[in-house]
């Protein structure tokens, strides 16, 4: 079996026609879009063309949409870029306990700053309760920032709910849609969004370059100052290359997705259905249904997630423990830990996350590798013999 790669949740593959359309731009359609001679025109003509496939796919305008430099510039443009043009009539944010570091680690940095933040927890799946939300806001309350779909165990917030109580009690909401991208329909007017994030790298598209949409008539400021581009909200030369190919990629992506979504979620709980019934004392991470169609995580009590990992990868099976952000640390994942996974599973979770390229073949490949892997580990684990010994008849219910 030649590499399987079943981590596209952390980054997927350009897509070729991406590629394609992305050549130009860096060859001879190199022009800066600022200049006035034709090399620049024809860079121009191709970011706004860029701008209007976007907004046509996500049901905005064109003024909406901001290129950025990825997926975390966006998230750190709505929450700092918000909290400064309104620090006048509030003081106050809201976001969830599973969020993506770059909401989280922004949302620190401006608590820092004197910002006060309310961190909403979430169930035993991952969701959000809208009610939660409304709960929360007060007077003082300047954004909400609930994710779209979790990037580690998928679930899919109900953000819709969320943006109606949001608009009732007149506070701004933003949605990290980075994960989303390109598996769920992204409709700015359907989710009720002032802003939203999106990323080029996690739909088939370059790194480096994503997009904020943020709804005429809000207050923001820029993080970047400089030249006027993006109408003067992001200072720097278009990545004229990315900025193309971001387009084409979500345009394609958008073709797809429906086919891809019934396809991926077939093979998904192939994939999840096989595991719970080979590896025992295992359970599946995030909501049961509501989660995105390529995204399976488990826990394993008595195995070692980072020992999983590393057996499959000698293996030739790409997958990430939990959550590619924190892998490398022994952290655990503060997302497990929101969903309140049993402590002796936590250690031992792994991500699976299909895309484009996964074929039923691969995915009963890495079940019989999984299974056979876990059992080999298990049998040399003291943690095993621990978790057999403390409760022979299944999972430990400590809590
Ligand atoms: C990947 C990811 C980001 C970060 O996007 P980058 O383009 O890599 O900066 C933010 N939020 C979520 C949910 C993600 O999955």
């Amino acid at each position: 079996m030649p590499m399987i790669y079943l981590d596209h949740a952390a980054t997927t593959p350009v897509d070729p026609a991406v590629v394609a359309a992305m050549l130009p731009y860096l060859q001879e359609r190199f022009g800066n879009p600022s200049s006035i001679h034709s090399y620049g025109r024809q860079a121009r003509a191709a970011v706004d063309d860029a701008r209007d496939t976007v907004a046509r796919c996500l049901g905005a305008r064109s003024e909406e949409i901001y290129f950025t430099g990825g997926g975390t510039e966006a998230d750190n443009t709505a929450l700092i870029g918000v909290a400064e043009a309104n620090a006048d009539r509030g003081d106050h944010l809201i976001t969830s306990a599973i969020e993506h570091h770059a909401v989280l680690d922004t949302c620190a940095h401006l608590e820092a700053r004197g910002f006060r933040v309310t961190t909403l927890p979430v169930d035993e799946h991952g969701l959000v309760d809208p009610d939660d939300v409304r709960r929360a806001i007060t007077d003082r309350t300047l954004l909400v920032s609930i994710m779209l779909a979790n990037n580690e165990i998928g679930t899919v917030e109900p953000v819709a709910e969320i943006g109606r109580a949001c608009r009732e009690a007149g506070v701004l909401f933003h949605t990290d849609a980075v994960q989303a991208g390109g598996a769920l329909p992204i409709d700015v007017e359907a989710l009720r969004v002032d802003f939203l994030s999106l990323s080029a790298h996690k739909f088939y598209g370059p790194k480096g370059v994503g997009i904020l949409y943020a709804r005429r008539r809000t207050r923001w400021n820029n993080l970047l100052h400089g030249g006027g581009q993006e109408r003067a909200r992001r200072a720097g030369t278009e990545n004229v290359p990315g900025i193309v190919g971001l387009a084409t990629a979500l345009a394609l992506s958008a073709e797809k997705r429906e086919s891809e979504a019934v396809r991926l979620t077939a093979l998904r709980d192939r994939f999840i259905e096989a595991v719970l019934a080979r590896v025992p004392r295992s359970r599946l991470n995030g909501h049961p249904t509501r989660r995105l169609p390529n995204n399976a995580n488990l826990s394993l009590e008595g195995v070692e997630g980072e020992a999983l990992l590393l057996n499959l990868d000698m293996m030739g099976i790409a997958a990430s423990s939990g959550s590619a952000c924190t892998s490398g640390s022994l952290e655990p994942s503060h997302v497990l830990r929101a969903i309140r996974v049993p402590a002796e599973a936590v250690q031992g979770s792994i991500r699976f996350s299909l895309g484009r390229s996964t074929t039923a073949e691969e995915v009963d490949h890495v079940v019989d590798a999984f299974a056979e892997t876990a059992a080999r580990l298990r049998a040399m684990s003291p943690l095993w013999q621990e978790a057999v010994e403390c409760c022979p008849g299944g999972r430990c219910e400590t809590d």
